[in-house]
């Protein structure tokens, strides 16, 4: 259904744009962190990307976003043809923050979207763009909380929402899973899916938790500094070279 879906998402689709990387290498002072990498993420297509830790996920992110020097092709395909660089909304990898912090959901996402000074009262019309942005991701309720008494799922959404500011054509998260519980970890996907469907986001995101990718992914890439493997969540999670990465056997009953 999910396929049929992002094949008829041509002409009349909004902000559908698809990627495709081809012979990608990334070189960090002299070492190739990757090599020969290549993939497509198709319109509307939700694509996870796995592997061991030092795999090259986040430098793949870095060079897919323009923030680190890469040798072969990366383009961009939007509707219509279009292909000028697309906007690309970013979740990184477990930001850094002094959890003792006094501000609020509402200060930090206003920081980022305007250059209201913080000293001066809140115009209402910014706490209302603000409060819209949340209720994008279903986190409304999250406005007036302090940002260092959320929880992981709820510092996710907050992320989230902040990446969906402006809305973009591609939708990147790395490691948006962890330190959520399983179930953040299954309302951040529902949340991941729900958006795709209604913006036809093409969304690319890594994660080590296996257990989601079947329900939710459309296709998964197994990265070790090159590709090792790429498919359907079934046909990846039971790969050999699943196996040989992860040293993990998970049985054709259940990923
Ligand atoms: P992953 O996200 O899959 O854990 P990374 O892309 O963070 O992998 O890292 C891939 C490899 O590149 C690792 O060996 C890491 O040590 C190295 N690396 C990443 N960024 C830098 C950097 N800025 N300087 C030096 N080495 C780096
Ligand atoms: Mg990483």
């Amino acid at each position: 259904m999910r396929i049929q879906k992002h094949q008829n998402a041509g002409p009349g689709c909004t902000g559908a744009c698809c990627l495709k990387i081809e012979h990608l290498g990334v070189s960090i002072g002299g070492d190739q962190i990757l090599n020969d990498v290549g993939f497509h993420l198709h319109c509307g297509e939700i694509v996870a990307l796995i592997g061991p830790n030092g795999a090259g996920k986040s430098s793949l992110f870095k060079a897919i976003l323009g923030q680190m020097e890469y040798s072969g092709s990366i383009a961009f395909q939007r509707a219509g043809g279009n292909r000028t660089r697309p906007l690309i909304g970013y979740v990184p990898q477990s930001p850094s923050f002094d959890r003792g912090d006094p501000v609020s959901v509402l200060d930090f996402f206003a920081a980022a979207v305007s250059d209201w000074p913080a000293f001066l009262p809140m115009p209402q019309k910014l706490r209302a763009r603000v409060l819209s942005c949340l209720e994008r991701v279903h986190g409304g309720a999250l406005i007036d909380k302090r940002l260092g008494a959320l929880s992981g799922g709820e510092l996710q959404r907050v992320l989230l929402a902040l990446a969906l500011e402006p809305l973009p054509h591609i939708l990147i998260l790395d490691e948006p899973l962890s330190g959520v519980d399983i179930d953040g970890e299954r309302q951040l996907m529902d949340m991941l899916d729900e958006i795709r469907r209604t913006y036809d986001l093409s969304i690319l995101f890594s994660t080590h938790d296996f257990a989601t990718l079947g329900q939710y992914a459309d296709k998964v890439v197994l990265l070790k500094s090159g590709v090792l493997r790429v498919g359907p969540p079934e046909e990846v999670l039971h790969s050999k070279e699943f196996q040989a990465v992860f040293h993990l056997d998970l049985g054709r009953g259940g990923a």
